[in-house]
């Protein structure tokens, strides 16, 4: 096990509380005994180093109080509702399901149900709540990990019985894994006369869901999200596995989390839908969300009611912000003003720290070097290619690859051009994309080069083994 916050507190002379805090200034929810990543570890003694050489100008120290007061709190915890996005193939049913939901089990239906869609809404089930993401789709879902926030505790997986398993399922599935959320599958659209559920169930065995009838622990639920079949027991089984998650935050301490979505708007000025993860969101608090800052003017749920405080898992839409944040962007308020204009600013100096962080992504060229510096055990690698064929000779022969213990770990492989999706995932994971006899598609192109995605493209397959192989071994000859 690497470094947690406790050896590192120690090693900086800092209380671990402190930096739990300041981890979560960083993006980085931890908690003591949990290990942290290199990476993390760096970008932390780096912030530690900047601070002590602008402590003049900037007043850090009050930021260190802000995080100090909140310390005493950790230790209370209380479950909170688990938070869901739903993915899987176009047109499998995921919308059609999001919809169902919204319009079948809204608790904000007592005052004339969801007016507006604010990117998330939570849904009640015989007393328990569920917060949904209802921005379908896993490059959402992965550009927002990729920014640092881990916000869906459970994926649903819809797959069409009868269309089965679909490139977009496989990413899907992939993209779940790679954040570690449990996948519960959603066998829909068995109305059809053609579904045929069962074969669903044997072809994703293949992808490692292995059902409960079958020796695994996969749920699986049939349903049609046309007719809301057994959309209550897909529900409960949401639910069961939120259970044996014990999903818990501390609603004790200032408000923490993530943004969902933003926006300007003409008449209100900058918007977002904020997911408070940690503690309570109170309308007037001064917050920090990404690097923009302001006080929570107004804050309305998915039913554009007012609220005057939200508690862990819940989405909710507020104003009063400097500028608009991205999604994916973390939030965490402060006791005033001055503190929360304070970590704004810096949070804009740490951006660009991340900037610089990027420009580190893993590449071929670096690759030798990154693996000696970060310590890498694993060399993340998605491939692409034109036929199935080549996408198991290619992915076979790279998994076989070892330069001195470390080897090439596969977190994607399919048939097919290089999309975004790719990109988005080999930007959260830190991977390098290889593509066999494909080419990848225009916005991903431009997508990779914005975020430096090593993105190499090959006609011969012994090439590309070669190349991954000498650049492990810092041999390989450079392509300018
Ligand atoms: P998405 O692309 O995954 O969001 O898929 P949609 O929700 O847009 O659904 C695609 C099509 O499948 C639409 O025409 C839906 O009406 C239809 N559909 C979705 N769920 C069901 C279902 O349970 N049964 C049937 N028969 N059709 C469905």
């Amino acid at each position: 096990d690497g470094m947690n916050a406790q050896d590192l507190g120690k090693l900086l002379h800092r209380e671990p509380a402190e930096i739990i805090k300041k981890l979560f200034m960083l993006g980085m929810m931890v908690n003591q005994n949990q290990s942290l990543d290199k990476d993390t570890i760096e970008v932390l003694a780096e912030d530690y180093g900047i601070q002590a050489q602008e402590k003049e100008h900037v007043n850090v120290s009050d930021i260190d109080k802000f995080f100090e007061e909140e310390e005493n709190n950790t230790s209370y915890q209380a479950p909170r509702p688990p938070v869901v996005t739903i993915m899987g193939h176009v047109d499998h049913g995921k919308t059609t399901l999001l919809d169902y939901l919204r319009h079948s089990h809204i608790t904000a239906g007592e005052a004339g149900g969801i007016t507006q869609a604010i990117g998330a809404y939570q849904l009640k089930q015989d007393d328990h709540l569920i917060t949904f993401l209802d921005t379908p789709g896993h490059a959402a879902f992965t550009e927002m990990r990729a920014r640092g926030a881990n916000i869906t505790d459970i994926t649903v997986l819809v797959v069409a019985a009868d269309d089965g398993v679909m490139p977009q399922t496989v990413e899907a599935i992939d993209h779940a894994k790679e954040a570690n959320t449990p996948i519960i599958v959603a066998v829909n659209k068995i109305d059809r006369p053609n579904a045929n559920p069962q074969h669903v169930k044997e072809q994703l065995m293949n992808y490692g869901l292995v059902p409960e009838d079958y020796g695994g622990d996969t749920i699986f639920v049939d349903i049609s999200a046309k007719n809301g079949t057994n959309v209550d027991e897909l529900l409960n089984m949401i639910l069961l596995q939120a259970d044996v998650m014990e999903l818990k935050a501390n609603p004790r301490q200032n408000g923490a989390g993530s943004v969902v979505e933003a926006r300007l708007d003409r008449g209100k000025g900058p918007v977002a839908t904020l997911l408070v993860q940690q503690g309570t969101l109170h309308r007037g608090d001064p917050i920090v969300v990404g690097d923009t800052f302001g006080r929570v003017r107004t804050m309305t749920n998915e039913a554009g009611q007012d609220l005057e405080s939200a508690t862990p898992s819940t989405p909710v839409e507020i104003t009063g912000l400097n500028a608009v944040p991205e999604a994916g962007d973390r939030f965490v308020v402060f006791d005033d003003e001055k503190t929360a204009r304070a970590a704004g600013e810096e949070r804009a100096k740490e951006a660009q720290m991340e900037e610089r962080k990027q420009n580190n992504r893993v590449t071929l060229d670096n690759l030798f070097d990154s693996m000696k510096q970060e310590d890498m055990k694993q060399v993340n690698v998605i491939i692409k290619a034109d036929v199935q064929g080549s996408v198991e000779a290619l992915s076979d022969s790279l998994k076989k690859i070892d330069v001195e213990g470390v080897n090439v770990n596969v977190i994607h492989a399919s048939v097919g051009a290089v999309n975004e999706s790719d990109i988005a995932l080999a930007k959260a994971s830190n991977a390098i994309i290889i593509g066999f006899n494909v080419r990848p598609t225009p916005q991903a192109k431009l997508q990779a080069e914005t975020d430096k995605i090593d993105v190499r493209l090959y006609q011969v397959i012994y090439n590309a083994i070669d190349d991954v192989t000498a650049a492990m071994k810092g041999k390989l000859d450079p392509t300018y």
